[in-house]
């Protein structure tokens, strides 16, 4: 297939698996073709050009699963911690202050009842004082009435990855889960009424061209209001600290993929795509983001241990993004 074939199969809606391994892999005139094709999409269907500005808080680094490319959760772990309830509620007045109207609360996977109360009780507390905040949860697999309780307390979205479609990819790196579960806990938080996000790494150990297709292909079909993709980082102590890092290029042709699939998802530009290319964030609201996650709600203190890709993260902090933003031509939007 020519580059003008790709181009012209994706803009007609073509999202065959010959069009999609040809897609994921181009270069050149044809990835940037590509680009401009999801810029397209995206203002179609939102044509405000607005990213939205969300602040992460990690709240815990307790975790119950041991993913093979995640330091949280190893043996290496140095420390765990996990914020209380108060402490969550007053980090949030502080954004809020700044003028935060979007807080992600990211946590290891810990299902213990007194955790997920307090996090719950938090959580009602935040709505309480702040009605007009977006409260996303990013807590991994937990029982439905867990799910039921953190919505019914305030929380309208959550996030939670699938990974890798293939079954024995995923449980290759997270050997503690099944992808089945994973899948049924997206469904349910979706029919609960959560708007969910999900999506896949790219460049796994073991992951092949069609596994990314298949990626392409799940969430497309899942009921998510937000994608993500995320490139694999080889983070130190971790046994996958020796493999090769995933191909910044394929990472960027699979979010363009995945706004041309989905033009009516958010999706965030990592910072992980950050650390493994120069310039990378930006470059991703150009291969068509839309959301963009500010560092600023972890007390300092606790940064070395919420190590998901690297202790050596980079956290982006609000003047980076509005850099960012302002020269992909978009503007920011701090409104839920
Ligand atoms: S990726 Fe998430 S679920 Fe897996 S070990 Fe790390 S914190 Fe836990």
């Amino acid at each position: 297939m020519d580059n003008q074939g790709i181009i012209e199969s994706l803009s007609a809606g073509d999202f065959s698996t010959a069009v999609l391994r040809e897609a994921l892999t181009a270069g050149g005139e044809t990835q940037q073709a590509m680009f401009s094709l999801a810029r397209a999409r995206r203002h179609e269907h939102f044509p405000d050009d607005q990213v939205q500005v969300r602040s992460v808080i990690e709240i815990s680094n307790v975790c119950r699963q041991q993913c093979l490319y995640c330091a949280i959760g190893g043996k290496s772990q140095r420390k765990n911690y996990t914020l209380d309830g108060k402490t969550i509620v007053t980090l949030v007045d502080y954004l809020y202050e700044k003028g935060r109207r979007t807080v992600l609360l990211q946590s290891g996977e810990n299902p213990e009842r007194s955790f997920v109360d307090d996090v719950a009780a938090a959580v009602g507390e935040i709505h309480r004082r702040h009605a007009d905040l977006r409260i996303i949860l990013c807590m991994g697999d937990l029982p439905e009435a867990d799910y039921q309780m953190l919505h019914a307390a305030g929380a309208t979205d959550y996030i939670i990855k699938f990974e890798a479609s293939r079954e024995s990819l995923f449980m290759a790196c997270k050997p503690r889960d099944s992808l089945d579960n994973r899948i049924a806990c997206i469904r349910t938080l979706a029919r609960l009424g959560y708007r969910v996000g999900s999506g896949n790494i790219v460049g796994l150990p073991g992951q092949t061209l069609d596994d990314l297709v298949a990626d392409l292909e799940l969430a497309h079909e899942l009921p998510l209001m937000m994608n993500s993709t995320t490139i694999f980082v080889p983070a130190e102590n971790t046994p996958y600290a020796n493999e090769p890092p995933g191909n910044p290029a394929w990472t960027l042709n699979m979010m363009a993929l995945l706004r041309i699939m989905n033009p009516h998802r958010l999706m965030p530009t990592t910072s992980s795509l950050e650390k493994m290319m120069p310039d990378g964030q930006y470059l991703g609201l150009m291969a068509g983001a839309n959301t963009v996650t500010i560092h600023d709600g972890t007390p300092k203190e606790l940064h070395d241990l919420f190590p998901i890709y690297s202790a050596k993260r980079i956290r982006p902090q609000l003047e980076h993004f509005m850099d960012i933003v302002r020269r992909a031509g978009l503007n920011a939007r701090f409104t839920p």
